[in-house]
């Protein structure tokens, strides 16, 4: 569906404009295509829409959770009737292929299916007391207005790891997606409004970063769940920190694949591919590094070359493409950045390194696109910039290692800490490995990418503040826990000091 049609914020349960009446236009990143007009909101705009969600919080929080539950039940519902149109607009508004794409919609369809069980299933916990004739109980209780901000990679993934757990258990939301996929938000939001959920329990409000930044600083939010890349997690991290609010941040990645010289090559190999530049190596969990054991190194490197030289570019939407673009021009242009830098630090370049021109997969010029050549840095040392940062796109490096220990205390040496993966056929090192990792996920034999909702989604050091999406862990972000006493003695009982 491509259009120029004007979409529209959707605030205390009417689509409404932005007060300024701006709006922002929105490209396919594939060829350049206008697919939508946007609202460009305003403080003012934010200010409606959290007003409105802390009206709405009292009302939603006393609806019984399995009555909310029906409602995302329901939502899931639509997802999965609708979900190859959902997937196209994700292909055309952030470029990712259509399968990823369907993959994308699949997990925000097992996300709302997962917490809508939740419903039924908030337990607390009845806990003996000290003391005669007292009960002891935990029950969860919502924080209130959730500012829900989330990144264009996973359009409608990352909206529903963050609103079906908060809406679940009592919360109400303004949700601001990326300038970069608001398509799929409008989705989304079309398909609460129409799955039931009253007016200003979830707020949709488009706009860039001056958005963002108003909703976070609206003293009436309780919880920020973000999102996004390190340096803006932790710009709202310090408000968040110096305001006393809570929030809840997933930041980059610079994950590594560490191959062992017993390693299952073809499987590597396939792994490394699909890891490296799946999304365009767009993902938070994308490989950026390939820590690969000196007496495989060579055969490895060379069949990766091999496969990412063959790698066919083009639309998305097209069944013979196998990498999209990137999001945006700046993106493209930070990505050609680091090619210099990896230059200028002694790296080379065995595949891609630029820009991609010319005929896209089905004949279609990429010039009008945002493509960059899938590319493998080699002779890369671990300290350097590009082993270091998130260049977030299709760029891998191969970095040598002696053994086990050796690959491991590369892998962990970075600031970003979200997901690692061994390829070996020894049980012992995949183990050991498993152990010293110091990621929030592992995979033994597998990409890094792949995660499933009802596990735990998060990272250590850079990539996060401790919290986790997903799994039961989603509950406990977006919920906190109350306990009751209950002294039925009849008389004044005294914790610690009664004998
Ligand atoms: P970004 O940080 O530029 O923007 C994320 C969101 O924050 C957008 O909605 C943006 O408009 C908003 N924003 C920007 N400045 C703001 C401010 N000052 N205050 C409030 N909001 C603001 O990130 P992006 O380019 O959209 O996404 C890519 C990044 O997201 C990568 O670093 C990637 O690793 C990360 N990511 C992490 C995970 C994870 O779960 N750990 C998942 C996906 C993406």
């Amino acid at each position: 569906m491509t259009t120029t049609t004007t979409h529209q914020n959707w605030i205390d349960g009417r689509w409404q404009d932005a007060k300024s009446g701006q709006t922002f236009e929105r490209e396919n990143p594939a060829d350049g295509e206008i697919i939508g007009r946007f609202p460009d909101s305003g403080p003012e705009d934010v200010a409606d829409a959290v007003k409105a969600a802390a009206e709405a919080f009292e009302g939603w929080r006393s609806t019984p959770a399995p009555k909310r539950a029906e409602i995302l039940f329901r939502a899931a519902e639509m997802m999965l009737a609708r979900k190859e149109d959902l997937a196209r607009d994700v292909t055309i508004e952030m470029g990712k292929v259509l399968a990823e794409a369907r993959g994308d919609v699949q997990e925000a369809i097992d996300m709302t299916y997962y917490v809508a069980g939740e419903g039924r299933r908030q337990a607390g916990q009845t806990i003996p007391s000290e003391l005669p004739d007292k009960l002891c109980m935990t029950f969860r209780q919502p924080h209130g207005v959730v500012a829900a901000i989330t990144p264009w990679n996973f359009p409608t993934a990352i909206p529903c790891w963050k609103l079906m757990p908060a809406l679940i258990t009592g919360n109400t939301a303004v949700f601001k997606p990326s300038p970069f996929s608001p398509l799929s938000a409008t989705n989304l939001v079309r398909i609460l409004e129409e799955a039931g959920l009253p007016p200003g329990v979830v707020n949709l409000v488009f706009g860039g970063d001056e958005a963002g930044a108003a909703l976070v600083e609206d003293p009436r939010v309780a919880m920020v769940s973000f999102t996004g890349s390190l340096e803006v997690g932790r710009e709202i991290a310090a408000y968040c920190g110096r305001h006393g609010r809570r929030v809840h941040l997933e930041l980059g990645g610079k994950n590594a694949i560490i191959v062992l010289d017993d390693a299952d090559l073809d499987l590597a190999i396939d792994g490394a591919v699909w890891s490296a530049f799946g999304t365009s190596g767009q993902r938070c969990t994308a490989a950026s590094r390939m820590i690969v054991q000196d007496r495989v190194r060579e055969e490895f490197t060379g069949r990766l070359v091999t496969r990412a030289n063959a790698l066919r570019l083009g639309n998305g939407l097209d069944a013979g493409t196998d990498v999209g673009p990137v999001v945006n021009t700046e993106s493209l242009a930070k990505i050609a950045r680091y090619m210099d830098i990896g230059r200028d630090e002694g790296a080379a370049i065995a595949a891609g390194g630029a820009r991609a021109m010319g005929d896209g997969s089905d004949g279609r010029s990429l010039d009008r696109g945002y493509f960059f050549q899938p590319t493998v840095f080699t002779g890369v040392q671990p300290s350097m910039r590009i082993a270091q940062e998130e260049i977030f796109g299709p760029v891998t490096d191969v970095i040598t290692c002696l053994d086990l220990e050796h690959g491991v205390n590369i892998a962990n040496d970075v600031p970003y800490g979200l997901v690692a993966s061994i390829f070996t056929r020894d049980i012992s090192k995949a183990m050991r490995a498993m152990e010293r990792i110091t990621t929030g996920i592992v995979y033994i034999n597998a990409g890094t990418i792949g995660a499933e909702v009802q596990l735990p989604f998060g990272g250590t050091r850079g990539t996060g503040n401790g919290h986790r999406e997903a799994g039961q862990a989603a509950l406990d972000s977006y919920s906190e826990w109350k306990s009751v006493y209950i002294d039925y003695s009849g008389r004044l009982q005294k914790a610690q000091i009664d004998p």
